[in-house]
């Protein structure tokens, strides 16, 4: 992925796919006033060579396949502060709040799997509810 599509976040050092950084960023503003302070996050965007490197080190499964992690897009953030436990003010908070800005903690990541991993899904549009209409039988 170029640097040009890449834009940083308030926390220093992350990086976003530009309009997850946007959202992101809109979102974050919110958790501030409600919380007094950033968010706080511990992984965004991961370029493909660590990824590779992170998944050598890992334990088979423990890390998504190079080019297939959400991060390698940029549009995952791993979260920190609160966040990261269930149950906690934060985590409901953004249970509450994140997926008005396209933001989810993704079904595979619930249950207290990945509670600390986000991914920017923005309303997918005409497109699921294609999916899930069914025909109306009639006789
Ligand atoms: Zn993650």
């Amino acid at each position: 992925m170029p640097d040009t599509s890449l834009c940083p976040l308030p926390q220093p050092g992350e990086r976003l796919r530009a309009d997850a950084a946007a959202a992101f960023i809109e979102l974050d503003g919110e958790f501030r006033s409600e919380f007094g302070r950033p968010m706080c996050v511990t992984d965004s965007y991961r370029p493909y060579h660590e990824q590779v490197r992170l998944f050598q080190e890992m334990l088979p499964g423990m890390a998504a396949r190079p080019g297939t992690s959400a991060h390698g897009l940029g549009v995952a953030v791993d979260l920190c502060g609160g966040v990261h436990e269930l149950g906690t003010p934060e985590h409901r908070w953004m249970l509450d709040h994140a997926p008005e800005h396209g933001w989810e903690n993704p079904e595979w990541a619930r249950d207290g799997f990945e509670p600390w991993h986000w991914e920017y899904t923005p309303d997918p549009g005409p497109d699921r509810t294609a999916q899930t209409w069914e025909p109306t039988l009639t006789s």
